[in-house]
């Protein structure tokens, strides 16, 4: 079984990662020479189904983002593409806000 990169086109193996995909991703593009719209539009198309591994993935759109991004947040990429945009990180505060009142958070600090 194959299946179609959505990023590029090319036809993968069924279970694995797009080699082109991790190549780019592996290229590890300086994001300080990035404008922020190049930075929201790579993060925007990243989204959709995983064709790299989620640690190399997550990796990069915190790189993009400038900040430690939750994996609940990669549940909204159009928000974290609209911070990009706006061009400052929001603030730790506002990270924290965005989690449910419900959940525990431990967070770890050096
Ligand atoms: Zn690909």
């Amino acid at each position: 079984m194959s299946r179609i990169c959505h990023i590029d086109g090319r036809e993968v193996g069924d279970r694995e990662s797009c080699p082109v995909c991790v190549a780019r991703l592996n290229a590890n593009v300086d994001v300080a020479t990035m404008s922020q719209e190049a930075k929201a539009v790579e993060l925007e198309q990243w989204m959709g189904p995983l064709e790299v591994p989620f640690d190399l993935l997550h990796k990069r759109i915190e790189e993009l983002a400038g900040r430690p991004v939750w994996t609940h947040e990669l549940g909204s990429p159009a928000l974290i593409a609209a911070e990009i945009r706006g061009g400052e990180a929001i603030p730790f505060s506002e990270v924290l806000a965005k989690l449910p009142a419900d959940k525990a958070v431990v967070v770890l600090h050096d």
